[in-house]
């Protein structure tokens, strides 16, 4: 592990970025200060500096918001699909045009590596190209009823106002695989991003403002008072969709809150995959993979690998080798070019990744790389491999969201299912093996919405994404993402 590159200027980047991000709430089609006069501060995680100062929305902004949504539903849900559907498809150009200054600003403000940053925002602008084809595709359908006597006809219109609440670690794709269904289906929209990121947000906004979206359609209302916010958006009858991306504790009080008006919910909640790698599997192949599921956005994904369990033959191998590939990246201020592995996103996310390190080794694990925070300016955490890590450790439990892989033995392969099921999530799950057939028996008997099978990476905007058990609701991207956004009508026909 290198050190901490040097030579990261906060204040520079910040200005040159800053130029075109709008900082304030967009509320029918202006931007505004927020009716408080209050701020949030963004932190550059990096070097721990304010790089810039929010609208910090209240409840009557939020409020607002849901009117300006409201009034411009009905036209926005009347426009052709092929018009929503080139609008979705401008936004992608324009984004992909932005991608560097965009990428930049991601990693301003939530400290990944631009590499990381540069990966997301083409994942991103991917789901409008994705949504701008399936705007075009709202397919219903037309049978015989089985007397004979009339036909069942159904289409699918859309479900009106959608509140979009997204989280901090994947600040644009998060937003985007929200805003592109929702406006692909013909609905308006109420987004309240995470408060450690709301640059990102807010300039996806601007996106979409300069790819033709029309005042009221999107509107974006950054707030620290995220439970007041969300409590009054729902309480309101005209919004009819809930989309969640965030942790599973808060998705479980957004459930609470939804239920008053019966309003359909998405969520989209944490994770705690399993790796699970076979003896007879290609281990280099496993490695590389491995690097994938565990280092993307420096482990700070729900998708992030967050138990190894590796076949006790090639245990000891594997977490070597992990070892030797984890401990080589270089790590420093996202900004700087090479740089592979940014600080996490606030202290008390690194405080939080070194207090489970610390607690495995105490219950008898061994850290073959990494372990300890280097300390100093910024919220830094190295890439750490724990071997033998023993069965109550709380990091085989939790969602570690942080460069940390424990590596844990097993020796069959219904051992290997039982560990991989032994938790109340259900994201995604990765599997290697070279003998097929087990693989496809594992991967169906892993309880989880996403199986990697020789892959490292699940995530595509053309596959729909999502957990089962306490990881979720619902499907995002592919043709499922759109449907969470429709509501099925029948209409009994006789002709
Ligand atoms: P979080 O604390 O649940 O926050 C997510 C969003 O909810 C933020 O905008 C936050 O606003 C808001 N929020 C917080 N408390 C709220 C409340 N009481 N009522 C309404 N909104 C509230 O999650 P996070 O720390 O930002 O993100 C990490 C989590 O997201 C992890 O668990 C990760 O697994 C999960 N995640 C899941 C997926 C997926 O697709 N399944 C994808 C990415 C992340 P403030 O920022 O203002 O608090």
């Amino acid at each position: 592990m290198t050190a901490i590159a040097s030579g990261h200027d906060t204040r520079r980047a910040a200005d040159e970025l800053l130029s075109w991000v709008p900082t304030g709430c967009l509320v029918g089609g202006e931007w505004r200060d927020a009716s408080s006069g209050s701020v949030i501060d963004v932190l550059d995680p990096a070097t721990e500096e304010i790089v810039a100062t929010v609208a910090d929305g209240t409840v009557d902004d939020a409020l607002a918001a849901v009117d300006a949504a409201a009034h411009a539903l009905a036209e926005w849900r009347s426009t052709s699909p092929r018009h929503r559907s080139e609008v979705l498809r401008a936004a992608y150009g324009i984004m992909t045009d932005r991608a560097e200054e965009l990428a930049r600003l991601m990693t301003l403000e939530n400290g990944k590596a631009l590499g990381d940053a540069r990966g997301e925002v083409a994942y991103a602008a991917e789901f409008f190209r994705w949504f701008s084809e399936e705007a075009v595709r709202n397919a219903g359908e037309l049978m015989t009823a089985p007397s004979g006597a009339n036909r069942i006809l159904v289409t699918r219109q859309p479900m009106g106002v959608a509140l979009l609440i997204t989280p901090w670690n994947f600040p644009a794709a998060m937003l985007t695989r929200k805003i592109g269904p929702a406006l692909a289906a013909g609905c308006t929209v109420v987004c309240k991003p995470a408060s450690e990121t709301p640059l990102t947000a807010l300039a996806v906004g601007r996106v979409l403002e300069e790819a033709g979206v029309p005042p009221g359609v999107v509107n974006i209302v950054p707030s620290r008072r995220s439970g007041d916010v969300a409590r009054a958006v729902l309480s309101d009858a005209r919004v009819r969709k809930l989309s969640f991306t965030g942790s599973t504790e808060v998705g479980r009080t957004l459930l609470g809150l939804a239920a008053e008006n019966v309003v359909s919910c998405s969520m989209e909640l944490g994770g705690n995959a399993p790796f699970v790698v076979f003896a007879d599997a290609d281990l280099d192949a496993a490695i590389d993979g491995a690097m994938v599921a565990k280092m993307r956005n420096g482990g700070e994904a729900c998708t992030a690998a967050n138990r190894f369990y590796v076949e006790a033959s090639v245990a000891a191998e594997f977490a070597e080798r992990l070892a030797q590939r984890m401990g080589a990246l270089r790590m420093g201020p996202g900004l700087d070019e090479g740089v592979e592995l940014g600080p996490l996103v606030n202290a008390s996310s690194r405080d939080k990744v070194r207090d489970l390190v610390f607690e495995a080794r105490d219950v008898g694990a061994v850290a073959v790389v990494g372990g300890d925070a280097p300390g100093g300016t910024g919220y830094f955490f190295p890439a750490t491999v724990l071997a033998d890590v023993p069965a109550g450790a709380s990091l085989l439990r939790a969602e570690i969201f942080g460069p940390v892989a424990p590596v844990v033995s097993f020796t069959t392969e219904a051992e290997a299912i039982s560990l991989a099921n032994d938790t109340e999530y259900g994201l995604a799950s990765y599997v290697y093996t070279a003998d097929l057939a087990r693989g496809l028996r594992v991967a169906e008997a892993i309880e989880t919405g996403m199986v990697g099978l020789n892959r490292g990476l699940v995530s595509d905007p053309a596959a729909p994404f999502g957990g089962v058990k306490q990881s979720g609701l619902g499907r995002e991207g592919g043709h499922e993402g759109m449907l969470e956004y429709t509501e099925q009508k029948y209409i009994a026909c006789n002709w």
